[in-house]
């Protein structure tokens, strides 16, 4: 599969101008590197993600357009890999990552990850050269009406190339599964951490049960990142409590166009216009990932939900 998939990225980058010229054109991307509490962050000024930040994820818009995610509408120079007889592993033709792949699955379904986590787990074993993520219907996901994972080269984004730095609080043992909560002042991220693919599932089972759902909503509010480190899963939860910041909106002076998504919670902030790229300082993106997160209090009563279930 992996073999598969370069070939895919190869032929892709020669035979479609679109993906070809967007891949060139990250090589010279401008980034600047932050630090914030000891943990570096970046930040890139990526053009070609306005689409997806300022997507409208209202009903009435997502009726309105034609879904970018349905094999029926994908442009004809882009091609795909079956998986589990369930998705399709594309290439997505607006890159932040050095490779990264976007893999709907192959019906028109909403976003939920109540069905797909095994799914999510069994990408991260078999392309484990690639982080998995999940956006949630309203934590970055500008295909909300169409369940779909991404995946991006290991070693790019913070979150996971410097996972082993961050300091982590346990929680709970469940069954050959760990749950810790990661030391960090802006986000609430809890880990699973096992072997055993049935262990992470039943484990997070018990999270995903024990946290919040917002009324009218379908899910609890989450980004998901998850990787293979050699046997063993990794699965951090960066719960949201928010789906963008109060900047987005602002206008003047204060207006940031950053819609937080799975990249930027993990380390990468994306600004799509220059000028937020100029203007945006690390104080900017303490306070952007702190309004977006579930609070250090609702965190710690969630953490003491999941014991008693435990
Ligand atoms: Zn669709």
């Amino acid at each position: 599969m992996k073999n598969l998939i370069q070939q895919l990225i190869d032929e892709q980058l020669q035979d479609w101008e679109l993906a070809k010229s967007n891949y060139a054109a990250l090589e010279n991307i401008q980034t600047k590197e932050l630090d914030l509490n000891g943990h570096n962050y970046k930040v890139q000024f990526n053009p070609t993600r306005i689409a997806s930040s300022a997507a409208k994820v209202d009903k009435q818009s997502l009726q309105a357009r034609k879904c970018f995610l349905c094999s029926s509408n994908l442009p004809p120079q882009q091609k795909g890999i079956p998986f589990m007889d369930k998705y399709q592993i594309l290439l997505n033709p607006f890159p932040i990552f050095p490779k990264h792949l976007t893999i709907p699955n192959i019906n028109h379904t909403d976003q939920l990850i109540g069905g797909g986590f095994e799914d999510m787990l069994n990408l991260a074993e078999v392309i484990d050269d690639y982080v998995i993520f999940y956006n949630g219907p309203k934590c970055g996901a500008s295909a909300p009406d169409h369940a779909h994972f991404q995946a991006g080269s290991k070693g790019f984004l913070p979150l996971e190339k410097d996972f082993n730095s961050y300091a982590k609080e346990p929680v709970v043992e469940l069954a050959n599964a760990s749950l810790s909560k990661l030391t960090d002042e802006h986000r609430s991220i809890l880990v699973i951490e096992s072997t055993q693919k049935q262990a992470i599932i039943n484990l997070f089972k018990t999270v995903y049960d024990a946290m919040e759902v917002n009324e009218g909503e379908a899910e609890p509010m989450m980004n998901l990142l998850a990787w293979k480190d050699k046997c063993k899963w990794i699965v951090c939860i960066i719960i949201r409590a928010k789906h963008r910041p109060d900047c987005f909106q602002a206008e003047g002076e204060k207006n940031l166009l950053v819609s937080p998504a799975s990249v930027d919670m993990g380390g990468v902030i994306i600004t799509p216009l220059e000028k937020d790229f100029e203007k945006i300082t690390k104080e900017n993106i303490a306070d952007i990932l702190k309004e977006v997160s579930l609070s250090a209090k609702q965190c710690n009563d969630l953490i003491h939900r999941i014991k008693l279930r435990v």
